[in-house]
């Protein structure tokens, strides 16, 4: 039997996410558009388009496709929104984010990862997207407030310097939340003035969202 190539397997991997209820289309174009197996390391590619997270740089990981569908899809981004993500990691998650929005901001605090991955974003053309090596728990105030923010590793509870940075008419933000041994939920805040409405949503297993920064890779 022939060996699918990595556009079968991605069209079969948008099937399943479609099954498994990834059912904004927006989100799905974006999902079709960006080349995964540019964000994985070289001798993972031939599983860029497995629903399956995978091993980067510096320990980490680049997100299990259907959860980086379904984060995205509950973020609920609009063209003209400002959207900050806090973990770079590969910067796949914030290559899909950039498809869907006006401009992403985001933030690592491994220099080696944010390194590729913003070269990664130069070669793919996508000038939308704007860098920072740092910890992302501050937020970026010079940019804020931000109409989304989206967390990628998993905080022990909501950090209050984020919370301050959403938009008060409605901002949006995701993020997991819970400790490594204990079953982490995303949670859905948003922000209506000085009130915060707070839904639990999908049960996830995500990296530690740790403070300072990481100059090499270790
Ligand atoms: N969005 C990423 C992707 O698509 O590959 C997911 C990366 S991984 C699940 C989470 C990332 O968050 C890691 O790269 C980790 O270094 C980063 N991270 C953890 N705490 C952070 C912090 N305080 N500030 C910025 N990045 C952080």
């Amino acid at each position: 039997m022939a060996i699918p190539s990595l556009t079968q397997k991605k069209r079969r991997l948008l099937e399943i996410l479609k099954r498994e209820g990834i059912t904004d289309e927006a989100v799905l174009r974006a999902i079709a558009e960006v080349p995964r197996e540019k964000f994985v390391p070289n001798y993972l590619r031939h599983q860029a388009y497995e629903n399956a997270a995978l091993p980067i740089e510096s320990g980490q990981t680049i997100s299990q496709p259907y959860v980086v569908a379904y984060m995205t899809q509950e973020l609920r981004v609009g063209r003209k929104m400002k959207v900050l993500e806090v973990g770079t990691g590969s910067g796949y998650q914030g290559a899909v984010l950039s498809r869907l929005c006006r401009r992403l901001f985001t933030i690592e605090r491994h220099l080696p990862l944010l390194n590729t991955a913003e070269a990664l974003f130069r070669e793919l053309g996508y000038f939308n997207i704007t860098t920072l090596f740092g910890d992302g728990m501050k937020g970026w105030p010079e940019q804020a407030p931000f109409d989304r923010i989206m967390v990628t590793a998993a905080a022990e509870k909501v950090p209050q310097r984020l919370l301050d940075q959403l938009a008060e008419d409605g901002g949006i933000m995701i993020i997991p939340i819970g400790g490594q041994e204990e079953t982490q939920h995303i949670y859905r805040i948003t922000r209506q003035g000085e009130d915060f409405e707070t839904e639990i949503l999908l049960p996830v297993k995500f990296v530690p969202l740790l403070g300072g920064i990481v100059h090499d890779s270790s």
